[in-house]
């Protein structure tokens, strides 16, 4: 992958820079926000994932996602935040961040979340017309409103289909409580703070299968993800586009 490196604490950069090349990708380090976004406009092909500290001189991590993709920009963005400040978390997330690491990290699972973030749909193009999405051994038929694992009919409330296959469409991305909120309950009704939990509560007691990790994982803090097997990405579902914002 073509990474675009944001990180205005030099040292750090070239060490994430040195990993990174080392797992094969390519790296553009850059220490502004500004300077990063002027690259990416000017040639927003080039890359395949930003990797974006919060904390940076001028323009923030935060602040530039949000123009991000408030002009339509949906390259993944993988953002890079300080020990206990789940605040940026919630808000890089909410701004259209898709996922997050907290400082200091291993190299390896850098790698990993960079992989993860490359396996998942850029974009859920409707004229494909999908109407399975495979995530798994989980299979989500829209259409029918069916989900099964492992090939076992699961039975799900509506409101159960509509918060899975929510997660299933962001696979490997970290969803915030509010993102979740909003999607499942559009009109408000049932938005108790904890109604999202026991929903969760319930969809983890019908999918999960013992002995297999569990896939839906909690964020402490932030919210859920649900997490891939290493090498798997959602199917059923167009593959991402090379140009995901034109
Ligand atoms: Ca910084």
């Amino acid at each position: 992958m073509k990474v675009l490196l944001t990180e205005d604490e030099l040292s750090l950069a070239r060490t994430y820079q040195r990993h990174l090349e080392r797992g094969g990708h390519r790296v553009e380090v850059f220490t502004s926000a500004e300077v990063a976004y002027d690259r990416l406009a000017a040639a927003p092909d080039e890359f395949d994932i930003l990797v974006l500290d919060v904390l940076l001189p001028g323009m923030s991590g935060i602040e530039l996602t949000r123009k991000l993709r408030h002009e339509g920009y949906d390259i993944p963005i993988l953002m890079l935040t300080a020990l206990g400040q789940n605040a940026d978390v919630v808000a890089g997330l909410d701004a259209g961040a898709d996922d997050y690491l907290t400082k200091p990290f291993p190299v390896d699972v850098l790698l990993a979340r960079l992989r993860a973030l490359g396996r998942r749909p850029r974009a859920f193009d409707p004229v494909a017309n999908a109407t399975q999405i495979r995530a798994g051994d989980l299979v989500i038929d829209e259409l029918q409103h069916v989900v099964y694992r492992g090939g076992e009919q699961i039975t799900l409330t509506p409101r159960e289909f509509t918060l899975l296959l929510y997660l299933a469409r962001n696979a490997n991305r970290v969803l915030t409580r509010d993102q979740l909120m909003l999607h499942v309950w559009p009109d408000g009704t049932e938005a108790a703070s904890n109604v999202l939990d026991t929903y969760i509560h319930h969809l983890r007691d019908k999918l999960e299968v013992s002995g297999s990790a569990p896939m839906i994982q909690t964020i402490r803090g932030v919210g859920y993800s649900l997490r891939l097997p290493d090498g798997e990405r959602a199917a059923g579902v167009p593959p991402p586009l090379t140009n995901g914002w034109s």
